[in-house]
């Protein structure tokens, strides 16, 4: 047990947990969303801006929440960056399997495999249902704010 929450808490999200970076409302965000996950306090506003390319120009969000939501939420934003829609989207889902599916394989799916590697500092999760929507709501948020949704909930 306590091995393994030393591995959910690596150095990685630690970090990106105390400095979330584009922690930030950007002036031309064209896309915005609220999410809640009341499990755990967890309140984040993605900021996106979407050329007409359908490419994420910036990402960016504003909100509390614990160390495993905001290090989720500061590697989305960094990850999501020069991403069209469509990827965007197949990360999420990629990320939602590898943060819920114990037989994850990356080299299965879709999705950038150099985000997903960056990502995997977060699939200890697995093994805390309960941090799974810590983990995924920042980009449960994202998907809802692409799709022009204002508010989502983890439940
Ligand atoms: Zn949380």
């Amino acid at each position: 047990m306590l091995d393994e929450l030393r591995e959910l808490y690596q150095e990685v999200i630690l970090d990106h947990g105390r400095n979330p970076r584009n922690c930030r409302r950007p002036e031309d965000a064209n896309r915005k969303a609220r999410g809640h996950n009341p499990m755990c306090g967890d309140a984040l506003v993605v900021h996106l801006t979407v050329d007409e390319q359908d490419i994420v120009q910036d990402a960016a969000f504003e909100g509390q929440g614990c160390a495993i939501s905001l290090a989720s939420a500061s590697l989305m934003t960094e990850i999501l960056k020069g991403k069209t829609k469509a990827q965007a989207r197949d990360l999420f889902e990629s990320f939602h399997a590898m943060c819920t599916r114990p037989d994850f394989d990356p080299e299965a799916e879709q999705a950038d495999p150099d985000a997903l590697e960056r990502l995997q500092v977060l699939a200890g999760v697995r093994e805390f249902p309960v941090r799974v929507n810590c983990a995924t709501l920042a980009w449960h948020t994202m998907v809802a704010a692409m799709a022009g949704q204002g508010d989502v909930t983890t439940e």
